[in-house]
């Protein structure tokens, strides 16, 4: 539940009604807009019977809050989050690029590509070390060595660096050279995956599950913020229908859905809903129509001899010519790359 409170409740009226939650052994999460406070519930709340909370000094209204996710739910933190990731601010008024290559393959394929989506407006280089592929005998990563190469792009182009995680142990490895964790859509649901990225204190990006509900996907970003990490920003990625001609299929709703439940980022990803370099272009311009916080597109500096995703990455120009391209649409809608 919510515990809404006046616009001008005193920090003591607020402070009292805080007391009362803690004193029954549930979580309080404040959230300070412009006008109003409100104080959300985390728990059994079955605990405040009898309190008398709704008439409390400087309580307007209580709500409960009948879905199963909390942290990130909108009605817990009304206005939209800003996530910070260096000197990048995920969230309104900003599109944020991340760009680079499915797979990282080599030290000179980071540093090439991270000079070239750099120039070309990203913020963010992406990479795989972990790669999670459908089949154990393709290419699976350079694990380490990839983290390595990527913080080597990192220090020499000052671009923040991603790389998703696929087990704890990665987790462990990857603190250490990035600066921002990937949950993937085949791990979406992994829970202790998601605890332990809530408690590596890095912000996370979590990819929507191959075919998750948008209230499924919610509750994973739960897992991961109930850790204490509320940096919490979420990918569209495409999910499984019918449909075979593009690899998923980019569920363009997702954007005012989300922003309708969620004050989380949210990112899209027009690479791997597709799986088709054409159709990269559209679907980002539809993505920031749609209010998309940011963009993840694949990048590679040879697509043709790319170990994975090869098919739906750009080249180096492909990337200039679509960041050119997009600058009017962030531009209308309100955002400058960031
Ligand atoms: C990726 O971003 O490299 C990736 C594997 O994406 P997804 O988890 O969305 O399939
Ligand atoms: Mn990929």
């Amino acid at each position: 539940m919510i515990i809404i409170m006046k616009p001008n409740a005193s920090q003591e009226a607020i402070d009292r009604v805080t007391q009362v939650i803690q004193d029954n052994d549930l979580q309080v999460h404040l959230s300070r807009g412009h006008e109003v406070t409100i104080i959300g519930v985390v728990g059994d709340k079955t605990r405040l019977k009898g309190k008398n909370l709704e008439i409390a000094d400087g309580v307007d209204k209580i709500v409960a809050v009948t879905e199963s996710y909390k942290l990130a739910n909108k009605k817990f933190h009304p206005e939209q989050s800003v996530i910070q990731v260096g000197n990048t601010s995920i969230g309104p008024g900003s599109l944020t690029i991340m760009a680079g290559p499915c797979a990282v393959e080599s030290r000179e394929q980071m540093m090439e590509t991270a000079f070239a989506v750099k120039k070309a407006g990203a913020s963010f280089l992406r990479g795989g070390a972990y790669k999670p592929r459908t089949s154990p005998y393709s290419f699976q990563g350079l694990e380490e060595t990839g983290l390595q190469y990527m913080k080597e792009a990192r220090e020499a182009t000052g671009l923040n660096v991603i790389c998703e995680v696929t087990s704890e142990h990665a987790i462990e490895r990857a603190v250490r050279y990035v600066d921002m964790l990937q949950i993937g859509a085949r791990n979406m649901q992994n829970f202790e995956l998601l605890k332990e990225a809530g408690k590596s204190g890095l912000p996370v990006l979590l990819k929507r599950g191959l075919s998750a509900t948008i209230d499924e996907w919610l509750n994973a970003a739960e897992y991961i913020m109930s850790e204490g990490n509320e940096h919490v920003v979420l990918c569209e990625r495409g999910i499984r229908t019918y449909e075979t001609s593009t690899r998923n299929t980019l569920d363009i709703s997702a954007v005012p859905v989300l922003r309708s439940r969620t004050h989380l980022p949210v990112i899209l990803d027009p690479s791997h809903a597709t799986g088709v370099r054409a159709y990269v272009a559209p679907l980002a311009k539809a993505a920031i129509a749609a209010g998309a916080d940011g963009l993840m597109i694949e990048v590679h500096p040879d697509p043709a001899h790319a170990l994975s995703d090869g098919p739906q990455s750009l080249t180096f120009d492909q990337f200039e010519d679509l960041t050119a391209q997009l600058r009017p649409y962030s531009s209308l809608a309100g955002r400058s790359f960031s």
